[in-house]
């Protein structure tokens, strides 16, 4: 309380010094609510561009609030994406960049202690946390999300889940009869709440948007602090699992992947309807920031449409990483606004703990840029800088950067350049055309990759053999520009 007030008296000093750094802020702390799907594609959402899927919850927000079209994951796959929003700092720095193990509890392994997450921050400041859904950062007690900023959690610790409790939870007794404890597959097991294991009776998403409900409604009853809220939807990741009534929203899809698919984005936007009623119903709508945004592309083969964007989940393609996102907080950020400069995943940390006038601890080296600024006055928050992506392959590694408009990629082992503001589907290479950019922007490319790390995991086991069989990253392969044979 005592830090809180000499902040906003420092504030409104500087106010009255006219200091840029208050004035362009907001002084009153906001709520942030994050809601997070997964593997959802670009066009998969009515205000991004979907023809099929309706979502008009999730629409009237964005229409509401600025819609951020060039948006990245520091990843295109789950695990390091989200370690990126946690650490704002890119994964392979940290040895991140791989998904946990596929063992039982992840093999005790999870993202480092050293690395403090923004919900930590957000926590030591005077904020009431919580985070609901998947949680894929490890699984054992450092790692658990109680022990890293948390206050309460709802969910499941590994990277997926069943949605049919009626189903998954006899599933799971019978192997847990059978005695095959360890290994019973995770997307199986219990939900729990804060570390003690819950018997979920709804459909998983329904019941991640009750929780999320419970928590705004018990943050309201304590105005004095303001809350974070991190719902991680594991929809629409597989297994493909919709309720009839949400399919039958869609009469026109005839394609059964498609239709569920739909049904399961239809049900998050439900659940974002009842999260936004809940926080009118409790006074907090107009002092709460909203960011929307999947954490990787789609995959075209579980029915999701990443158009006009080339590549799926788990490419350097804009497919892979770029999501659709938005921003939302009434008066403050801008409405109507479609903001198409380079927004990356890792500008969060930095963005949240800005107003939240919260202490990033002093060693932090953050990747991220704060954008709240950029955001409301429709600039690019990083002119002439670049969001870089890495996805280590077997026996190479795929690398791409944007800068501006310009986007290098290695394609077909040559380095090959688009105009990702014309041509968003990477179709034009024009590397013959602007051969020193591209130069210049590989070489500072590979200088950021001199700060990677050796992963300290892999996903499976064939992942960590080949690694080593092959002498990855091979990044003296990665960043030459000679084509490659
Ligand atoms: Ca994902």
């Amino acid at each position: 309380m005592i830090k809180q007030t000499l902040i906003k008296s420092v504030c409104a000093l500087s106010v009255l010094l006219a200091s840029a750094a208050c004035v362009s802020k907001p002084a009153e702390r906001p709520n942030i609510l994050v809601i997070l799907t997964d593997d959802m594609g670009y066009a998969d959402v009515g205000f991004n561009g979907s023809t099929d899927i309706k979502t008009p919850n999730l629409d009237e927000l964005a229409a509401n609030g600025t819609i951020v079209k060039s948006a990245y994951n520091a990843h295109p796959f789950c695990g390091p994406s989200r370690a990126g929003i946690m650490t704002g700092r890119y994964p392979h720095k940290f040895g991140s960049q791989f998904n946990l193990p596929r063992v039982s509890r992840s093999g005790g392994l999870g993202i480092p202690i050293e690395e403090t997450y923004i919900s930590k921050v957000l926590q030591d400041s005077g904020y009431y946390t919580g985070a609901i859904g998947k949680w894929h950062l490890g699984e054992e007690s450092d790692y658990h999300p109680n022990n890293r900023g948390f206050d309460e959690f709802y969910g499941f610790l590994n990277g997926g889940h069943d949605y049919f409790p009626e189903k998954f939870v006899p599933a799971y007794a019978r192997q847990k009869k059978q005695g095959l404890d360890h290994a019973i597959f995770g997307y199986l097991r219990p939900l729990e709440r804060n570390g003690k294991e819950v018997q979920e009776t709804e459909y998983v998403t329904d019941g991640l948007s009750r929780e999320a409900v419970n928590f705004i409604q018990k943050a309201g009853e304590d105005k004095a602090n303001p809350f974070f809220l991190y719902v991680a939807y594991n929809a629409p990741h597989t297994p493909m699992q919709a309720k009839a009534e949400d399919m039958a929203q869609f009469p026109e899809i005839k394609d059964k992947k498609r239709k569920t698919y739909a049904g399961m984005v239809y049900a998050v936007d439900r659940g974002v309807k009842r999260m936004v009623e809940s926080l009118k119903a409790t006074g907090q709508y107009d002092n709460t920031l909203i960011v929307f945004f999947s954490d990787n592309g789609g995959k075209p083969k579980t029915g999701a449409d990443n158009s006009p964007l080339s590549g799926r989940k788990g490419d350097v393609l804009e497919g892979g990483y770029r999501t659709p996102m938005f921003f939302h907080w009434p008066q403050k950020i801008p409405a109507g606004q479609v903001f198409s400069h380079p927004v990356s995943t890792l500008d969060l940390y930095p963005t949240f703990s800005s107003l939240a006038h919260a202490d990033i601890p002093k060693i932090k080296k953050l990747d991220g840029k704060d954008i709240f600024n950029s955001l409301v006055e429709n600039t690019s928050p990083r002119p002439g800088e670049m969001i870089y992506a890495v996805r280590h392959r077997y026996g190479f590694s795929e690398a791409a950067a944007r800068q501006d408009n310009w986007k290098i990629i290695k394609r077909d082992k040559e380095w090959q350049l688009f105009d990702v503001d014309k041509d968003p589907a990477e179709k034009f290479n024009l590397a013959a055309k602007h051969p020193f950019l591209v130069r210049e922007m590989v070489a500072e490319m590979e200088v950021w990759s001199w700060s990677n790390v050796q992963p300290k995991w892999f996903h499976i086991h064939k992942e960590g053999t080949q690694w080593r069989e092959k002498a990855m990253p091979r990044y003296h392969e990665t960043f030459s520009l000679e084509q490659q044979n």
